[in-house]
């Protein structure tokens, strides 16, 4: 990357966090979507919440201070007048907006009483004429700290314009569309193209990988039966029947010679976790290292308790390592990790830093796997010689997915979870209930029931209209003066957090306000309330996911859902949904189904595998092809093998280098 004008090394770090290495990673790095600022609007034709850019004269600019202090600037051309509203401004952006100057603005009208606004618009100030819009749309970028649209954007163009990728022409059209389409199906008709070529140089690798671990040998792992009943003995309770087969299952692969490459799917609160840390269990024993990666900080955590109490007593060296893990720790970590005197390892994505090396890696157990990408998967095998896999899931994969999406893994499911526990009871709570919400949360609290409170945001944001974490906190101190509340949020110090769910755990917390920093894996089983804030934001399988947090004890357990009122047929459907089933699998079908916009998080359920340009749900219909055409490039290897060698180069960088 540093190879490109203007680029260093703090740079390239920012680069590295959206997973743009390379140059042509920053080529394939594709819009999220696509803003039309090609057309100019006249402030009277503006309709209300869609994007326009507007032109016209400054007449005039004032801070007023209502409940924050905000910036108006008032503009108009020659069909109305139009007030754009900052909250957060400098003295120098004030002073910068002197009447009769011209303004060009891109927002969403708003109407605020009888005002017409934007709210925080991107704007671009002249001083004579007005500012020309755009020729082609703008592409809209995911961004990370340190990074803004425009940087990335004019990145991409200049890298574009100076031709230093060594792709093909054909290829680079259609780059160059994605980047900076006329319409919105040039782009998608680009996008698609470049889609199937990613599918192709995936199942390509597949094909290779299944090549390899046919040929290759992986290290037997004998069960160790006595130590499994040893660990047993001190847990309150036996295995199901379905987790008994799963281990089972798993065995009968690891026994045998090839890598294993299971997945192991179950409903949430099946107790998947136990099952892995069953198959840990004898690995170690057998003398080989385990990799256990979980997708939050919270969920490594818990699963380091865990398998600390569950392995400790039997001498089985457990150590758990994030990006927060302080520099002397982790170093530590990193050396008795080479020299195998640690057996099980647990953490985050920071396992696949380079700088991690296992003296002998047996076997790699994936959490919440849909929460990775291939690439993080594949890095994390490589530490090893032919490890063995394990990948877990509660996001159920339908069988159609199963087949073409996961050519060659096996797959074991938990079908029941553990007996004894109850129904969740669901209700959906319009926003104008909300004082009885929380006397009934008051009451639940009083009979010693813990309570998650989620929230779809940390700090209240003027373009959302969603509960935030801080504001519900001021509300609940309150209101529920009574109970002890606490907050957790993903921009809290790892220590802090720890802190926030030990606390939550041992109930010397009633109610934790948190964001979906929970919706995987974390497990609390006193915690038998849930409050989801505007659950029309969320996607039905992450709903099903949060609700997972309670109902894992013997309580009796409610999930309150609130809305605001006139929601949309879609979004009512998905809450009606949500109140009457408890199966994963039936919801995941309701999810395609009833698919709806405006996902707050963005985690919508994309099936399994993160694809830098294909789309599980839009490219659906390349697969058959994509497989084919592997197929055929595959049998003509001695005449394709440069062509082979490329593709995975530019697609699968990590993978390709263990196949030469
Ligand atoms: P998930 O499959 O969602 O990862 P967990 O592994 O977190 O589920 O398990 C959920 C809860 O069920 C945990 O509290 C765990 O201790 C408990 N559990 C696991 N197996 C059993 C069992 N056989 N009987 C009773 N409870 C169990
Ligand atoms: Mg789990």
């Amino acid at each position: 990357m540093d190879q490109l004008k203007g680029v260093g090394p703090k740079f390239c770090q920012t680069l590295s966090k959206l997973g743009i290495e390379r140059v042509v990673d920053l080529l394939l790095f594709k819009p999220i979507r696509y803003e039309d600022r090609t057309d100019l609007k006249e402030i009277i034709d503006l309709q209300f919440n869609e994007p326009a850019l507007i032109h016209g004269k400054i007449v005039r600019a004032r801070v007023v201070f209502g409940k924050k202090r905000s910036l108006e600037v008032t503009v108009r051309d020659h069909s109305g007048e139009l007030t754009i509203k900052l909250f957060n401004f400098s003295k120098y952006q004030q002073d910068s907006f002197s009447p009769n100057s011209y303004l060009s603005a891109f927002g969403r009208a708003i109407m605020v009483g009888k005002r017409l606004m934007f709210i925080h618009p991107i704007y671009a100030l002249s001083k004579t004429k007005p500012l020309r819009p755009e020729k082609r749309l703008t592409p809209i970028y995911r961004l990370t700290k340190g990074m803004n649209q425009s940087r990335i954007a004019k990145l991409v163009e200049m890298t574009l314009k100076e031709n230093v990728s060594n792709l093909d022409s054909e290829l680079l059209k259609k780059i160059q569309r994605i980047h900076s389409p006329q319409t919105i199906d040039e782009a998608e008709e680009a996008r698609s193209g470049i889609a199937f070529q990613e599918l192709c140089a995936f199942y390509i690798s597949i094909a290779k990988q299944k090549a390899l671990s046919a040929n290759s040998e992986s290290v037997r792992i004998t069960r160790h039966s006595e130590m499994e009943d040893r660990m047993m003995a001190e847990l309150p309770f036996i295995l199901t029947d379905d987790q008994t087969r799963c281990v089972n299952e798993i065995f009968r692969d690891l026994e045998g010679p090839r890598p294993m490459n299971r997945l192991l799917q179950g409903d949430v609160g099946s107790g998947k976790t136990l099952v892995s840390a069953l198959i840990a269990l004898s690995c170690a024993k057998s003398c080989l290292q385990v990799a256990v990666m979980a997708p939050t900080e919270i969920l490594a955590e818990q699963h380091f308790v865990n398998f600390t109490s569950w392995f400790e007593p039997l001498g089985i060296k457990v150590a758990s390592l994030s990006s927060q893990t302080a520099n002397k720790k982790a170093m530590e970590i990193k050396k008795a990790l080479r020299e195998r005197r640690i057996d099980v390892l647990i953490g985050t994505h920071a396992l696949i830093q380079e700088s991690v090396e296992f003296g002998g890696l047996g076997l790699v157990i994936i959490d919440e796997q849909h929460k990775f990408g291939v690439h993080q998967r594949a890095s994390l095998l490589s530490k090893g010689l032919c490890p063995h896999q394990l990948v877990m899931t509660a996001t159920p994969i339908p069988r159609t997915l199963l087949m073409t999406w996961y050519q060659g893994i096996d797959v074991s499911t938990i079908k029941n979870v553990p007996s004894g526990r109850k129904r969740i009871k669901t209700h959906t709570v319009s926003l104008e209930n909300r004082t009885r919400l929380i006397e009934e949360i008051k009451t639940a609290v009083v009979d010693e029931n813990q309570v998650y409170w989620v929230c779809p945001l940390i700090e209240s944001n003027d373009d959302l209209d969603a509960m935030a974490t801080q504001e519900l906190k001021e509300e609940l101190k309150k209101k529920l003066t009574q109970c002890n509340i606490a907050e957790l949020n993903g921009k809290m110090s790892s220590q802090e957090k720890k802190q926030v769910m030990l606390d939550f755990q041992l109930g010397r917390t009633d109610i934790l306000i948190c964001t979906t920093i929970i919706e995987v894996g974390v497990d609390v089983p006193n915690a038998s309330n849930i409050v989801i804030e505007n659950s029309e934001r969320f996607g039905l399988a992450q709903l099903h996911q949060l609700r997972g947090r309670v109902g894992r004890g013997t309580k009796p357990s409610r999930c309150f859902l609130t809305f605001k009122p006139g929601l949309n047929d879609i979004a009512k459907r998905r809450l009606n949904a949500m109140r009457e089933s408890q199966d994963g699998f039936e919801l995941a079908e309701q999810d395609l189904v009833l698919r709806g916009p405006g996902e707050l998080t963005g985690t919508r359920q994309s099936g399994e595998l993160n694809f830098r340009v294909a789309d599980l749900n839009d490219d659906f219909n390349l697969v058959p092809k994509a497989i084919e055409k592997a197929r055929e490039t595959l049998s003509r290897q001695h005449e394709h093998g440069d062509e082979i060698n490329f593709l995975l180069q530019v697609w699968l960088p990590k993978l390709s280098s263990t196949f030469t």
